[in-house]
């Protein structure tokens, strides 16, 4: 579980719950600003088809950041939230873990990536959807955390990815977080 925490808005002074309690002012000296309850990092799960898009050759090739679709979620989706990528298909499963670093924007494919889309209807779709960068963190490629092992565990078999499989992006709760971090790093 994730702790409360408070951040000053102004010096980026962050400070825990209890100390929040005996003075809700940032501690720096000089800054004294009223201090706010810190967003908390969310968790995802991005999804990619390999027959649409080559992401396991891109990622052999270069390990820069990674532009993804945000479509549905984008109002949702921030800077700083972290990633699990899944690949449908025959070998399904998670690959590898990551950081939203960019917040979520109107912004065509870059030009690096478009080459790995075998569909340009989906490349297309960066025009008009929102679409935010990604940077990995943990990538496995050899060692997958496999879409049986995922049915077989007691807590990633209730991921949303395992009912519906149509998105790109599902909502992680911190516990699916928590087990896919246990399973994988
Ligand atoms: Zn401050």
């Amino acid at each position: 579980m994730q702790k409360l925490s408070y951040e000053c808005r102004r010096c980026g002074r962050i400070v825990i719950y209890e100390q929040y309690k005996n003075s809700p002012f940032c501690p720096d000296l000089g800054c004294g600003t009223k201090l706010q309850l810190k967003p908390q990092s969310k968790h995802w799960l991005f999804q990619f088809n390999p027959s649409v898009y080559n992401w396991f050759g891109r990622t052999k090739e270069t390990r820069e950041a990674e532009q993804w679709l945000v479509s549905q979620l984008w109002k949702l989706i921030r800077k700083g939230d972290l990633i699990a990528i899944w690949s449908s298909g025959q070998k399904a499963g998670i690959y590898a873990l990551g950081q939203v670093i960019t917040d979520p924007a109107k912004t065509p494919l870059n030009i690096g990536q478009k080459k790995y889309f075998s569909d340009l209807d989906y490349v297309e779709k960066f025009c008009d959807k929102y679409s935010a960068y990604v940077e990995y963190s943990h990538v496995f490629l050899e060692k997958p955390l496999t879409q049986e092992a995922c049915s077989r565990d007691d807590v990633l078999s209730k991921m949303q990815i395992l009912v519906n499989q149509q998105r790109t992006n599902f909502r992680l709760t911190g516990e699916e977080w928590d087990r896919i971090l246990e399973l994988t790093v």
